[in-house]
Parts: C-alpha cells; structure tokens; sequence
C-alpha cells in the first residue's frame, strides 16, 4: 500500500516534468500538493511520513498474533440468547477488535502484565490445592502482593472483571458492557491456554524458545479453518472463581503435552526442515515451516481446538452469567447507542498511549 502510493507520487512528479503529457485529475492534485510540498518544506513532509510509517509498522507488529483472541470473542456472540444476542451482534465488530486491547496495553498499563497468566509451577504442591479456594482478599493476606504479580493473577482478575461487568449491565452502561465484555473475553482466553500456567511460559526454559506464538498465534493462523466451533449456548456459571481456575488447572494439564510434543518432534527435524521463512506486513520472518507445523498439529490431537472451544464457551457462560446477575437488563433499549464524539476521542487517545509501550514487563511470546 504503502509502496503504491510511493510509486504513484513518482511517477506523477515524472510526468509533471513533462508538461505535454495529458493529466487526470487524480494525477493533477498530487502534482498541486507536490508543488505546494516543496514551497512549505520537504524537510516537515519527510518528518511526518517517516513518524506515520514507524508508527503503522509498530502497530502491525503488535496485532501479529492475536487472531485467536479476535476469534474467540467474535464466536462467542453466537452463544447468547436472543434478549442478549441483538446488542452483542449489532457491536460484534467491537467486541471483536477490542478482545486485543488487554494485550496493547500491556507494556503500557501499570499492573497489566499479571493479569494475563498464572505460574502455577512457582507453587508448592500444597499451596497449589489451596490458591483455587482464595478470593483475591484472602490470598493477598496469605502470599505477598509482589509474589502473585510477578506470578501472575489470571483466574483472581476474571472474578474481578466478571464484577464490573456485572456492575455495567447493572446501570446499563452500554459503552462499559462492550469494554469489559472484550477484555473477560481475552482474560478467558488467555485462562485456557497452556502455556499462560507456567514459568517457562515460551519454552525459553527447555530450549524451545518461540513456542508460545508458535501454539497461540501460527497453528490456529494456519488450521483453525476446519475447526468445528459451534460449542452450542452460554450457561449460567455458579461459581465464576471456581470456573475460572477450573479453565487454567485444565489449561496446565495440556502443557506437558504442548512442550513434550515439540521436542520429540524437533529430534526428527534438520533445523531448516523445521523453520521457513514467511512474509509478514512486507517483513521477512523466520518461523515455524508449514511441515513441522501440521506434524505438530496433528500430535496434539485436536487440542488448540478443544481450548478455543472451551473457550469460546467460557466467554459465553460469563457475559450471560453477569447479565443474569445484574437482574437480566432489557438490552434491546440499548441498541441505539452510538458512542459519542467525546468517547471516540478519548478512546483513540487511550489506544495511542498504549503504543508508549513504557513499561519493561515480561512478554508472552515475540510478539
Ligand atoms: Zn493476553
């Protein structure tokens, strides 16, 4: 894109050379603003673009990746019932884009980064029996604060978003409902992937670094095509804190699997038989090959399936089950909403920030 419209300013500075060359009007604009460029300044011109080009491959960057989060919440919308299902589906596409925002933040957002996964393997045996039957009051007064952050609170941070959202529909906030309802739906997400229950959270432990996006982003990238996602319709949950650890403690045993997979299978492959080379955004990246990939898949027998399902159903469960808790609100009185100039403003400011990417915290995968 970017390229196109670098070729087509060239070839109209060209052609402006020669004057007795017929111009469109598209081609007669550009040559105005050329000419208009060179009288305020090439220098601002070039100052300008080199920030919007840096800026949108930073961007870019960061969503590499995220297309099972975008996923899950979009599929989840299908499991409501019909007093929830017209809200949700006409701000699908919302619900949809936003399921990123906890990760954009991350390295923005001061106490973000914990609220993505749990090190379960930092725990004794005996302590791990006991995290599930703690609130978040009761296992700050037992392990210090700066012990579970660094961590990881994942299933505590579900209960506490299950609140709020609870609280939104409550008062009917349209624009709060849609926010908190995209993040439970990454938090979810992230509960049920293996790899988000452990220390050795990118196989950088067991010399598997890259493992991480390998699981979470280029297998479902590549495969989820065939997946089968109709999980049926949301359930109320009773106990949202039990669900929430039941997701991560069934996320955990699927990691010996994940990790031992890929070793045995790594023993059989040349390392250029195991990584490719893929383009990306107009970048060159190494990863993994499309051949060690589907081998790898096919070992793990359906399981990235299985969690997207468990999943997808989660989010589900937990959007019916706040709603049903606030009193089930009539959201059909909420579909005219719109967010206003002010929200939209305030929005792209918040996200912009998120791009500081201030904070050195721990990172998931290479993203
Ligand atoms: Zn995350």
């Amino acid at each position: 894109m970017l390229l196109k419209f670098l070729v087509y300013i060239i070839l109209c500075f060209v052609t402006s050379k020669s004057r007795n060359i017929k111009k469109s009007k598209k081609q007669l604009a550009v040559m105005n603003l050329l000419k208009s460029v060179k009288q305020k300044g090439l220098i601002w011109c070039l100052v300008l673009s080199s920030i919007w080009c840096l800026s949108s491959f930073r961007y870019q960057s960061i969503i590499w990746g995220f297309f099972g989060h975008q996923r899950i919440n979009r599929l989840a919308v299908f499991t409501l019932p019909p007093e929830m299902f017209r809200f949700y589906k006409k701000n699908i596409d919302f619900i949809t884009e936003n399921a990123v925002n906890p990760d954009q933040r991350r390295y923005a957002v001061k106490g973000e980064a914990p609220r993505h996964f749990i090190d379960l393997d930092n725990y004794s045996d005996s302590i791990r029996k006991q995290l599930p039957l703690l609130s978040w009051r009761e296992v700050s007064e037992k392990i210090s604060e700066d012990t579970l952050n660094r961590h990881g609170i994942v299933p505590w941070h579900i209960n506490f978003i299950k609140y709020q959202l609870t609280e939104a529909f409550r008062k009917k906030d349209a624009r709060r409902i849609l926010m908190l309802s995209a993040d439970i739906g990454h938090y979810i997400a992230d509960a049920n992937v293996p790899l988000h229950t452990t220390q050795n959270y990118n196989g950088q432990l067991t010399n598997q670094t890259g493992i991480h996006g390998f699981w979470e982003s280029r297998l479902p990238e590549l495969f989820a095509d065939n997946y089968d996602f109709f999980v049926g319709q949301a359930d109320y949950v009773k106990s949202p804190q039990k669900r929430a650890w039941q997701a991560v403690l069934g996320a955990n045993t699927a990691l010996d699997s994940v990790l031992r997979f890929e070793q045995e299978l790594t023993s059989h492959f040349a390392e250029d038989k195991k990584f490719g080379f893929d383009e990306r955004n107009g970048i060159t990246t190494k990863s993994y090959s499309k051949e060690f990939s589907e081998r790898y898949h096919t070992m793990l027998k359906n399981q990235i399936e299985r969690q997207m399902r468990a999943s997808i159903k989660m989010v589900g469960d937990f959007w019916l089950t706040c709603w049903v808790d606030a009193g089930q609100p009539d959201l059909n009185s909420l579909l005219a909403y719109q967010p206003s100039k002010e929200e939209k403003e305030a929005e792209l400011a918040e996200k912009q920030s998120w791009l500081k990417r201030v904070l050195d915290v721990r990172k998931e995968s290479d993203n």
